[in-house]
């Protein structure tokens, strides 16, 4: 009698401290992580504070982060929670690609300021990310394109025509031209960006609390500037415009400018923190 008043009150005790706080997602590096604290006041992610809307949260681990990071959730009744999470190394593969036209290696002295001046629109259109607290990703994420063959990982280290050259940021998949492209979740578009030279045609949204995603070498854009697009919305048709070798989509995804695999998001689960929140609605 007395171990099954024990086994009562351990169980008891696990589900109001699980309510408390839910983590989904496998903490490693380059990957995103979702959080619901139902009762929270403030989450701080290490000194981050965190943007939480009903009680949902986000962060994310850059490609190269390591060490030994804290999520702090200060609850309203004074109380707080603290999760440890120890970050291991993540070993990624080395990519090397030939087929390269030399000019998208090293370009040329005549295209140094055209992509200077791109990448100015590029990062002011990223300054306008991180400003709201609505979470648009709410719905969940789904992967932007139906099939297809994946041809490059997040991460890889890329040698290109034997010269070394930074990480590949994002998913590539290959697909016919003209194949539609779908927003991974909710948002707010804050750049169609036309005829880039790395980039091509491309697609960038704002998803709320920091994070976005973007889409490259598309042949046709569907969407504009400041527009709310809804999870699974067509956005634009695959293409091989800007620095590509055939048809693909790339597929990359940032948390505060720390890159972030997405294939990461498409793991979280949002089931039990829609159940609850959907329940809380139906009280309150
Ligand atoms: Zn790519």
């Amino acid at each position: 009698m007395i171990v099954l008043i024990v086994c009562l009150f351990f169980a008891g005790l696990n589900q109001s401290s699980a309510q408390e706080l839910i983590l989904s997602g496998e903490a490693k590096p380059g990957n995103l992580m979702l959080g619901y604290a139902p009762n929270s006041e403030s989450v701080y992610l290490d000194t981050i504070k965190l943007g939480v809307d009903k009680g949902v949260f986000l962060f994310g681990f850059d490609r190269d982060e390591t060490g030994t990071h804290y999520i702090k959730v200060k609850l309203k009744n004074g109380k707080s929670i603290l999760k440890k999470i120890d970050l291991r190394e993540r070993k990624y593969k080395i990519q090397r690609i030939n087929k390269i036209k030399k000019k998208f290696v090293t370009p040329p002295e005549s295209a140094l300021k055209r992509i200077e001046q791109e990448r100015k629109v590029l990062k002011s259109a990223r300054e306008k990310i991180g400003k709201t607290d609505t979470a648009y990703y709410l719905e969940g994420f789904i992967r932007p394109v139906k099939g297809g063959r994946v041809t490059s990982v997040f991460g890889s280290q890329r040698i290109l025509n034997g010269v070394p050259k930074n990480p590949h940021n994002g998913l590539d998949i290959a697909l016919p031209k003209g194949t539609p492209v779908y927003a991974t979740t909710g948002g707010i578009v804050r750049l169609a960006g036309k005829n880039f030279y790395y980039n091509g045609n491309f697609v960038l949204i704002d998803h709320g609390q920091g994070l976005s995603s973007i889409y490259l070498h598309l042949s046709k854009i569907l969407v504009k500037e400041g527009d709310r697009v809804k999870k699974g919305g067509k956005i634009g048709e695959i293409g091989t415009t800007g620095r590509s070798t055939g048809p693909h989509l790339h597929w990359g995804v940032q948390w505060f400018g720390k890159r972030i695999d997405p294939v990461s998001l498409l793991n979280l689960k949002f089931a039990p923190v829609l159940k609850n929140i959907n329940r809380l609605s139906q009280t309150n």
